[in-house]
């Protein structure tokens, strides 16, 4: 970490509020009753009374919602290390669908997690896996449950299965194939798997009840044929298992204690329960087994969290790439200039309930000003130049200044730089017209004197005129400087002004690109309804300026994150930034002035 950033006092003041929330309720209760307290894994060493996972599809970059399941599921196993045998989460790939599912992908949310601050290490042991390591066991466990009358090989095609399936209003119809004997079914399955059939031939069904109220339980489709390329079983299978089965096995496999998901898996939970009740029977598995619960999933407003939807603006350059910074991808934000604490702090705030609601983009942009504030250093930077001449000031002098690289740990040093005749300040900071409350630099009007400003840890100064050019932009701004004003000095407290400017020097400043950012989208729900999101793209999302920063500034380190005093939050680019090019983003402003 760069030395702009300092790593304390602050961000733990955060991270030490637990609030309760109902998964907490449920975890203290089981630790009260000891339910997961005598395990032990297959070697017979005793298991995590806490166990929880991640379990992303690698099918795409991760966003701001999964932080919020990474956060849930990982902080679980960080503020759980108390229960007896302690507690762990393991990042697990949903990686069973061969055609979408790519090592890149993997990669990337090995990436975005770490930089989240976690990891999934227990006593020197890594618990990364994969659903795919689980093949041969689903496959075993598949073949005993046709053994047991509880699955069966159905034929019909795809259409006719989703027909027969029902409704909510009507019943669903049993397959002509649901009674199939065990030993035909077992058949079949071997072909299948042996690859015999084209894909779609037969599928395997679990024998529930096709009348059954929650479709989901309507004989589910467990394993179907795809002969396809798998990124990590290559092309041993043809055939491959549904979520439904396999989620609920990994997690018994894994010890899972407590499966976290969003609340769309509700229906879901009674197949769960059934899969691993029914292995219990047949002797797979014993108790206690994971328990399913479900959390409300993350919208946040003026951003989109599907992989399709964002996958689209990717391939149709609407946006620079994946970590394009206002996209809500993890590296999006991350190259925004967001720091793994405030994600952590914006996920803390927002809490866990059952019931779905909307944050608001202002509660996330606020855990970052909350982070940055205690730790990113002040420095100057002028985004809109105009000149400024201070027309009594000796060209030849460089006048050596300082300020504190935070207002409020004089103990991080001081930052140096020098005033000089000729100086860069805002363009926002001249008026030839003052409007009404404008304390910043005017000329003299009407027999009145011009205004007095202080240039920030130098001099003030009064405006005597400007320049304008044939089209009546103004191009410089003159002023003269009180000698005696310099701050710091006894008789600075003599001048009392109202407008008080940073500004750096023209002959030492840095110029740098600064990319400015807004919100993507100008509708706080851009995919909601019928409503087509890319017409809600905010046209004016990215600026690009030309700008000039105080010399302090010239040995910056990609990621290294500053308060632009005046203006807000700005890291240097990742990606683009070098100390001979300087690239920085703004990552938020001062306030939320967003309407
Ligand atoms: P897909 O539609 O491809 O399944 P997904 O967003 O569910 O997309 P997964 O990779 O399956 O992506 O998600 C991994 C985990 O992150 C799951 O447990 C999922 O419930 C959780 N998750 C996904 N989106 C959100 C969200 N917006 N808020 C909270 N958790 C989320
Ligand atoms: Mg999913």
């Amino acid at each position: 970490m760069g030395m702009s950033e300092k790593k304390n006092p602050s961000p733990s003041k955060f991270e030490t509020l637990e609030v309760s929330n109902f998964l907490r309720q449920i975890i203290d209760a089981d630790l009260a009753s000891g339910k997961h307290a005598n395990r032990l894994d297959q070697a017979g060493k005793p298991l995590p009374s806490v166990i929880t996972r991640f379990p992303p599809e690698p099918n795409g970059y991760l966003h701001i919602g999964h932080a919020k399941s990474i956060c849930l599921n990982f902080g679980l196993a960080r503020d759980y290390g108390h229960a007896p045998n302690g507690a762990r989460c393991n990042m697990r790939f949903d990686d069973t669908n061969p055609s979408k599912e790519e090592t890149e992908y993997v990669d990337s949310i090995i990436d975005a997690v770490r930089w989240l601050g976690f990891d999934w290490v227990e006593n020197g042991v890594e618990h990364q896996h994969y659903a795919s390591d689980y093949f041969d066991q689903l496959y075993a466990f598949a073949e005993k449950l046709i053994e047991a009358g509880k699955a069966y090989i159905d034929s019909q095609s795809a259409d006719e299965i989703h027909k027969n399936r029902g409704t909510f209003t009507q019943l669903g119809a049993n397959s002509p194939f649901r009674n199939r004997s065990p030993e035909e079914n077992l058949n079949l399955f071997r072909d299948m798997k042996a690859g015999k059939y084209p894909d779609g031939a037969h599928v395997l069904r679990l024998k529930i009840d096709m009348a059954h109220p929650n479709i989901v339980m309507r004989d589910p489709v467990i394993y179907r044929i795809r002969h396809a390329h798998h990124h990590r079983t290559g092309d041993k299978w043809c055939i491959y298992p549904l979520y439904d089965f396999t989620h609920c096995i990994s997690d018994a496999l894994e010890n899972i204690t407590h499966s976290i998901c969003t609340l769309e898996f509700e229906n879901n939970r009674p197949l769960y329960d059934w899969v691993l009740e029914a292995l219990k029977d047949v002797g797979v598995f014993k108790g206690p087994l994971p328990k399913q619960y479900e959390f409300a999933r993350l919208n946040l407003t003026y951003a989109i969290t599907s992989k399709r939807k964002l996958l689209q603006l990717v391939e149709e350059k609407r946006v620079d790439g994946w970590d394009d910074p206002r996209l809500p991808t993890i590296v999006g934000i991350r190259r925004r200039g967001f720091t793994p604490e405030s994600l952590r702090l914006f996920c803390e705030r927002i809490g866990v309930s059952k019931a779905d609601s909307w944050i608001d983009m202002s509660v996330l942009e606020q855990a970052l000003r909350d982070d940055l504030d205690a730790r990113a250093e002040r420095a100057f930077a002028v985004l809109k130049p105009l000149k400024l001449i201070i027309d009594n000031f000796d060209p030849t002098v460089e006048e050596p200044c300082s300020a504190p690289k935070h207002p409020h740990h004089e103990d991080w040093g001081r930052r140096e730089f020098t005033l000089t005749k000729e100086l860069w300040i805002e363009a926002d900071d001249f008026m030839i017209e003052p409007i009404k409350g404008f304390f910043r630099l005017y000329p003299p009007k009407d027999g009145q004197p011009g205004s007095r400003v202080r240039l920030r840890h130098g001099f003030v100064i009064e405006c005597t005129g400007y320049d304008a050019d044939a089209n009546g932009e103004v191009i410089a701004v003159h002023a003269n400087y009180f000698a005696d004003s310099k701050s710091g000095t006894p008789e600075s407290n003599n001048y009392k002004v109202k407008g008080n400017l940073h500004w750096v020097s023209a002959k030492n400043a840095i110029k740098a690109e600064i990319r400015i950012y807004d919100r993507l989208f100008t509708d706080p729900h851009p995919d909601s309804g019928d409503k087509n999101f890319l017409d809600a793209i905010n046209p004016n999302s990215k600026q690009v300026l030309t700008a000039y920063l105080e010399p302090s500034l010239g040995n910056v380190k990609a990621e290294q994150r500053f308060q632009f005093e005046r203006h807000g939050y700005f890291v240097a680019d990742r990606v683009d930034h070098t100390s001979a090019k300087p690239v920085f983003n703004m990552c938020v402003g001062l306030k939320d002035t967003w309407k």
